[in-house]
Parts: structure tokens; sequence; C-alpha cells
């Protein structure tokens, strides 16, 4: 099966740029005499006439004022914004001395009568992407403990979770390892009894030495400020006071990788402004971001369902619907209450970015931004926003999508793998005789199995794949883009390493089976319907003495 790909950038982004900046300097070649005109009409037009000439004009200077500077053209953003600003001082106080008007006629001509090539316009700038990684190999990591015990029991406990965990007692035998491969994450002790300098020492130089630092975590009794600090310094991302909660560890792991191999941060745009919208649009997905444009504010639903965008970019001055207008539109929907909305706008004034900012709306970036600044503003707010609606929406054992969550993603999916024709499978996949594991090896052994099964699931499964806690020890996925056939070779193959994973408890050494079912969309599918097949089939697969997956038939088979 093939990875969907959503963020591949056809052109190289340098050339890209330049296009739109070309056909920006095109734009101006129109748009400037047309200013010019203006100007000339307003000496001729009596007083009555002037108001409504004016206001063209300053919402036509306003446009320009942001746009030019972002395509490059700072002067000439800058004069726009200077004759912009006269034209609303206008328009609020109404007076206008002859000789003001003379110059305010005068350097609109100026302005207009420029030719877009007089600027060159500035160099658009790079921005760093990171290559993303395999999705399937398992995760290395290196723990440098000295106490024995402590050491291997987080290392027997990580691998069963699915990671490959290594562990070292001395400095040296690190170092050695560190030689022959730099892993996906450190866990390092602070306190060393037989070395002369602490992990965290230790920890900072290693991360020296390094291009890219790694995703340090620390270990210590000492859970004061102090070392919190040093901590933080050394470039740790966990802090666990012993002795070590290993699940919650393990969990932020997994949330250190999550951000750094995570799914594109998806942004909606909403401007009039086209070629804008597109430049935004170019800088954002260079950085790795997926961008969807909206220029018709009245679809802005339809585009918040289908594409679930983690930020909105919002222009303020759109012709039928203004920004804040629309930002409280989407706040009345207690649905999209986590997505921030940012305004981006010319509006320099502070009392009336506040006014909006009090309507609804979190942020406002004031065009022209430069593309770092627009990257780091839309960046900073998906991060936390992902952060923050994975917290409220993920199970907390598990960090997978609760029940609802799920079985929403599944109608999702069904929807759209109607729409395109394509085949998509749902699996509901159930742990064996899951109550003797408890019974035996007590709760706590059973939710490490639970946890183990989960990460085990997301490392195999791909990312378009969504995954949810259905209960208890049930979950249920859907594979987009799957046939019944191809979904039951991925869930035997899970279900072979599970069946493989030691756990260690109390009671010893113990292992795990599971029993799955799937069923594959046909014509006339139903979420509800669709995912009851997956489940008779899993029923099935139980009667058949679990350890198995069933396929169910096809809804066209049965007639
Ligand atoms: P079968 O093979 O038929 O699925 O047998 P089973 O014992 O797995 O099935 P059953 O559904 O009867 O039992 C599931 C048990 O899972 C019951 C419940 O106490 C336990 N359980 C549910 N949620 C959790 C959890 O979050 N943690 C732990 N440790 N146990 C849980
Ligand atoms: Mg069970
Ligand atoms: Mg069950």
């Amino acid at each position: 099966m093939d990875k969907r790909d959503g963020n591949a950038i056809p052109q190289t982004l340098q050339e890209h740029l330049q296009q739109l900046g070309q056909q920006f300097a095109e734009r101006l070649r129109q748009e400037l005499p047309q200013l010019a005109q203006q100007g000339e009409q307003l000496r001729q037009v009596g007083d009555q006439q002037r108001g409504p000439l004016l206001q063209t004009l300053r919402d036509q200077l306003h446009r320009l004022a942001g746009t030019a500077g972002t395509f490059g053209f700072d002067q000439l953003g800058q004069q726009a914004r200077e004759l912009e600003q006269q034209a609303e001082r206008w328009l609020e106080h109404q007076q206008r001395l002859q000789h003001e008007l003379d110059e305010f006629i005068a350097a609109l001509q100026c302005l207009g009568n420029q030719t877009s090539s007089s600027e060159a316009p500035g160099a658009p700038q790079q921005q760093r992407q990171q290559a993303p990684r395999g999705e399937t190999e398992s995760r290395l990591i290196y723990i440098l403990e000295d106490e024995m015990a402590v050491g291997e029991n987080m290392r027997l406990t990580l691998n069963n979770f699915g990671y490959q965990a290594e562990h070292f007692n001395t400095i040296a035998a690190l170092d050695a390892a560190l030689e022959r491969q730099i892993p996906d994450a450190l866990i390092v002790d602070v306190n060393l009894a037989n070395e002369n300098c602490s992990g965290l020492d230790y920890a900072a130089r290693v991360q020296q030495r390094l291009e890219v630092p790694l995703p340090l975590l620390v270990l210590t009794h000492q859970d004061d400020f102090g070392t919190q600090l040093q901590a933080v310094r050394a470039g740790a991302l966990g802090f666990f006071a012993k002795p070590v909660d290993i699940p919650q560890l393990e969990s932020r792991l997994e949330r250190c990788f999550a951000q750094q191999s995570g799914e594109p941060y998806r942004v909606l745009i909403v401007d009039d402004d086209r070629d804008l919208a597109s430049r935004y649009s170019l800088v954002l997905r260079d950085a790795g971001m997926l961008v969807e444009f909206l220029q018709d504010p009245a679809q802005i639903f339809e585009h918040l369902r289908d594409f679930n965008p983690e930020v909105v970019l919002l222009d303020v001055n759109m012709p039928d619907c203004t920004g804040p207008e629309l930002a409280q539109i989407i706040r009345c929907n207690d649905d999209w209450l986590r997505i921030p909305i940012i305004y981006l706008s010319a509006e320099t004034d502070i009392g009336k970015q506040m006014n909006a900012l009090i309507k609804a709306g979190d942020d406002f970036v004031t065009k022209p931004i430069s593309d770092n600044a627009l990257v780091a503003t839309v960046f900073s707010r998906a991060q936390r926003a992902r952060l923050l609606s994975n917290a409220l929406a993920r199970d907390s054992l598990t960090g997978l999508l609760k029940h609802g969550d799920i079985k929403e993603q599944v109608a999702i999916e069904l929807e759209r793998a109607l729409r395109s024709g394509d085949r998509a499978s749902v699996v509901m996949l159930d742990i064996d005789h899951f109550k003797r594991v408890n019974d035996e090896h007590g709760h706590a052994a059973g939710d490490n199995v639970i946890r183990a099964l989960a990460n085990l699931l997301r490392q195999r499964l791909r990312r378009v794949d969504s995954l949810g806690r259905y209960g208890g020890e049930e979950f249920l996925a859907v594979l987009p883009d799957c046939t019944p056939q191809q979904a039951k070779q991925i869930v035997d193959e899970i279900r072979e390493r599970f069946a493989e994973l030691r756990f260690i408890a109390d009671g010893g050494e113990f292992s795990c089976t599971l029993s799955a079912g799937i069923a594959g969309t046909d014509v006339h599918s139903q979420a509800e319907q669709l995912r009851e097949r997956a489940d008779k089939a899993l029923y099935a697969a139980k009667h058949g003495g679990r350890n198995q997956v069933q396929v169910a038939a096809s809804e066209e088979h049965r007639g």
C-alpha cells in the first residue's frame, strides 16, 4: 500500500515564489496607474463626493500596504501605509486642508506612476525542513543507569512496549555504544555512584557532540528545582523521580517522538486576496505544513469539516464578511473551539486590533510579515493546539483516540471512501483472556499489556490509519485505501508480534494473544453496520479458538 503524501511541492520554492512575485508585479502594473487616476478624480470632485472616493482609496491602499511588503516591495508598502493612514484620519475628522489634499494627491500620483520594476523585491527566505522518519522501524533507546536492577527492569519494560532499549551501567559502556550507533532517545540517571561526573554533565557533553540534540529523559532521587534547571539546560524533555513510573516515562517518550515526526500541521487560510494567500501557502508548505486556501467565507464549515485545520489564518478586511465576523461565526460552534484563529491583516491600529480580538480570535499578525515570523507564529500555535487537543481527545492510558472520536473517525473515513470509490477496512481487536492477566498478574500488569498493544499498533499502522481504544482491552482501527485482504495481512503480522512480547510482573514472565475481525467497505456501507460486521468477525475469531484474524463476508456476496 502506498502512503498518501499531501505536502509535496511540485516546483522548488524559489521558483514558485519568483512566479508569484512576477504575478504580483503584473498586478501592480494595472493597479498603480488606477490609484493615480483616482487621485486626479479626488482633485476634480466636490467636497460631498470626496468621502466615498476617499473610502475606496483607503481600502485599496490598505490592501496594497499589506501585500506589497509581503512580496518584497517594502518601500512601496510603506508609502501605501502612510497614505492609508492619512486617508483614515480625514475620514474620521472630516477636515481636509486644501494644501494637505494637494500633497496627498501628489504623493498618490507619485506612487501610481512608479513602475513595479523600480523596486527589486527582497529575496525570499528559505526554511529548514526535516526529513520524515520511517514509520515502522522500532526506536532505539539508550539507558544510562548504574543501579543494575532499575536499569534492567526499564530495559525489559520498554522492549515490551515495542522499543529497542539497551541498558548501560557505566559511562564507558555507553560511550562505546554511541560510537557504534546514535539512538533515538537517551535516558540518563543523574546520580552515578562510581563515576566522577554527574549523569547530567555527561548528557550535556553528549548533546554538544551531536548535530541534532537527542530527546533526553532524566531520572533522579533529587527532584529539586536546581536539578530540574540543570536538566533543562542539558536539553531534558522529561524529568522522573525514582521509583520511576515506567508507563508514564514511556508516554513521554511517545510524545517526544510524535513531536519529532508527527503529521504536518494543517493550516486554513481565509483571504480574499488570492495572490497573497498563495504566497503564505507556499511559505508554510515549505516549512512542512499542509495548507488549504479559502476565498469565500461562506464555505468555512465545509472546509473546517473536511480539512480539519489546526490553525485558521484569517484576513480582517474581506468584502462580504469581515474576519472578526467570521471568527465569531466559528466561535459560535463548540466543535471548533480548539482551533486557534490568527488574524492576518494590514491593520496597525492597536484599538482596532483589540476590538477584533475581544470579539473572537486569538492573535493578531500584521502584514507585511516576514516568512520566518509567519512560520514561527503558525507553528507555535499549531503545536500548542495539537498538544491540547490530544490531551483532551486521547485516552490517558494509551494515548489513542477515545471511543467517541474513533467512531466518528470511522464515519469520516467511510464517507471519504464512498466519495473516492477507494476501499477502506475497519478492524476490531480484542486481547484474549484478558481477565486472567488481571487476576494472575495484577491490574497494573494488565495496563502495561494494553499500552504495549497500543504502541505496537501505532508503530505498525500507517499514518493515514486511525486508531482508537474502543473499550477496556478492545481497539478499533480504520484503514483507508486498504482492502480487507491487505488489512488481514497487516493485522496478522501485528498478532504474531504481539504474541511474541514477553511481559514481566511479580508473578513472573507471561505473554498474551489477540483476536481480530475485519470488514471492508462496499457500495452501500454505513459506518455503524461496518463496525458491527467487524465485531461479528471478531466474535467468530474468538469462537474459532482465539489468536486469529477473521474477515467478514462482504455484503455484496451475501446479496
Ligand atoms: P476474551 O478472550 O473473550 O476477550 O476474554 P477476556 O477475559 O479478555 O474478556 P472480557 O471482555 O470478559 O474481559 C475484559 C477484562 O478487561 C475485564 C476488565 O476488568 C478488564 N479491563 C478493562 N479495562 C481495563 C483497563 O483499563 N486495565 C486493566 N488492567 N484491565 C481492564
Ligand atoms: Mg478480551
Ligand atoms: Mg473484551
